[in-house]
């Protein structure tokens, strides 16, 4: 079956993962990306001498790059960073920022005015996330399903001490062991990665909390984060791995034996054994396919993941009182978390998250001068569909940062672009402007996803956030893992 010829649809981390592993085993690969370069939303902005990452800026689970590098038989060309203190929170009402440590008596000394007896606190709550972890890790997250029935069978797997978990909010959870409220939105933080708030995410995603503090951390990339997509497209490239960017699959044409062919927006039909859709595996079945269990009225009903609101600057100077991954929250975070994200109105006092890539990575910026990345996650299009006020909710936000850090950041400015949930869209097709796909609540993950065979064409496969197992960096990685087995299985080769 050696020399089989697969077309991936968009060079997303997902994309480019599958790519990496199906030419180390003998197929020959065409990449057909919509935007002008590779990356998806791991993707680069360079304007006025900064060099920007425009979505990612760390990630959890190292070792899945790792894995990824062994399978092709290569050494990981990547240096990874690992963070330290692992992020640090302002909170409006309060003077010092609190530092998050991975070392839990260095942790208990930032909370010891609000938190009695955090350690002992802390290492029981950790106990339970750590069990999860390792009770799905391997059984559930890095597996393939066939259909309903193997999923539930593997579920009576999973020791059943945990089933109250995928019942009850993360929020309520943090309720049973800690006292502070301040701890509690910390540790509930982690429900953003998943681009939900922590009182509509099932308690079982307490699991990220041990990512996070106590199993492998938090990295990013030395050279900044778009080295991750440079070196794998080097790699592809020596390997004879075709990129044609600035061509978007619009539809298809079926052929015999429930076989498919994609044609892109020029008419152009894209004859290849077998394709491997990086773009969102549910918006693609519906828009593309144009299937009816997909159509946008089905889609709107489903749960997706918050949108981002992206700020970049550049400015002359140095930021000396900001770490290089920060949260800045106000005092209302339950009403602001229950309202702000199904509204139309941008908010006023906003909650954002702010990385400072120069700090770690100086030549992202030009001498004396620092990289700022704002995200706040806002409503998707299906809540706020008009962006006009982008450039008011943008300086509300630059406002509060430039009083909370004592910087006036508008009179330092030397370069500025926002993308809304809109720029969001329309540059990788992400479903009304939702950040990290399809959210993960019990009806949306495992079985109950989108599948990465497809349901009608047998020579059609999905990969990327919006599939099985789910979003983030690393978990599309475990993603690309999980598709080549499908192919190769298909195939005959395993
Ligand atoms: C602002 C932001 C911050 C984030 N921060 C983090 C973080 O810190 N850590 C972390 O782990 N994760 C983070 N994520 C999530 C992470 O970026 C995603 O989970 C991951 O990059 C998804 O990769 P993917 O390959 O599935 O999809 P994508 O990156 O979206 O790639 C899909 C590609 O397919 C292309 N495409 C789509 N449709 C078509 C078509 N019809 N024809 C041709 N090409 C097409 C798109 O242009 C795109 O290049 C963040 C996401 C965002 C938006």
């Amino acid at each position: 079956m050696q020399g089989k010829h697969i077309t991936i649809v968009g060079a997303g981390l997902g994309g480019l993962a599958t790519a990496l592993r199906l030419s180390s085993k003998g197929y020959r690969i065409t990449i057909i990306e919509k935007h002008h370069q590779a990356g998806g939303r791991l993707n680069r902005l360079q304007q006025d001498g900064f060099s920007f990452d425009i979505g990612p800026s760390f990630f959890s689970m190292s070792y899945e790059f790792d894995e990824l590098f062994q399978y092709c038989g290569i050494d990981n060309p990547l240096h990874f960073n690992e963070l330290n203190p692992v992020y640090s929170v302002y909170f409006s009402n309060r003077s010092k920022p609190y530092y998050i440590h991975k070392d839990l008596s260095k942790l208990a000394e930032e909370f010891k005015e609000i938190e009695p007896n955090f350690e002992s606190k802390a290492k029981t709550y950790l106990k339970q996330a750590a069990s999860i972890f390792h009770d799905t890790e391997n059984k559930v997250v890095k597996r393939n399903f066939n259909n309903l029935l193997h999923y539930f069978l593997t579920l009576s797997t999973v020791p059943v001490k945990h089933a109250p978990l995928m019942f009850r909010s993360m929020w309520s959870e943090l309720d049973k062991h800690f006292e502070s409220e301040d701890v509690k939105i910390i540790f509930s933080l982690v429900a953003f990665f998943l681009g939900a708030t922590p009182f509509n995410t099932p308690a079982v995603y307490s699991l990220l909390n041990y990512t996070e503090l106590q199993h492998d951390g938090y990295w990013n990339v030395k050279g900044g984060m778009y080295d991750i997509v440079t070196k794998i497209t080097d790699i592809l490239k020596s390997r004879g791995v075709e990129f044609v960017y600035n061509t978007e699959i619009i539809s298809f044409q079926e052929t015999k034996d429930n076989k498919v062919q994609l044609v892109d927006r020029k008419g152009k039909v894209w004859v290849s054994d077998k394709y491997v859709v990086n773009s969102d595996a549910a918006s693609f079945r519906g828009s593309v396919l144009g299937r009816k269990k997909f159509s946008e009225t089905k889609l709107d009903k489903l749960h997706w993941t918050l949108a981002p609101f992206t700020i970049y600057l550049g400015v002359k100077g140095k930021l000396d009182n900001i770490h290089h991954h920060n949260y800045f929250l106000g005092d209302n975070f339950k009403q602001y978390a229950d309202q702000i994200f199904t509204t139309s109105i941008s908010p006023d006092k906003p909650y954002y998250y702010v990385n400072v890539s120069s700090k770690s990575n100086p030549d992202c910026a030009p001498d004396g001068c620092e990289n700022i990345f704002i995200l706040c996650p806002v409503p998707d299009l299906r809540y706020k569909s008009n962006w006009d006020d982008k450039e008011q909710l943008a300086d509300t936000i630059i406002n509060d940062l430039s009083s909370r850090i004592g910087f006036d950041l508008n009179k330092n400015t030397l370069t500025r672009t926002i993308y809304t949930p809109v720029e969001w869209r329309d540059m990788f097709n992400l479903y009304k402007g939702s950040g990290l796909g399809l959210a993960h609540d019990m009806k949306q993950i495992g079985a109950f996803r989108p599948a990465n065979k497809d349901e009608q064409f047998k020579n059609l496969y999905y990969v990327g956030a919006s599939t099985t197992p789910g979003t983030g960096l690393p978990i599309v990685v475990i993603s690309s893992k999980l598709v080549t087995e499908r192919v190769l299985k298909d195939d005959g080769i395993i």
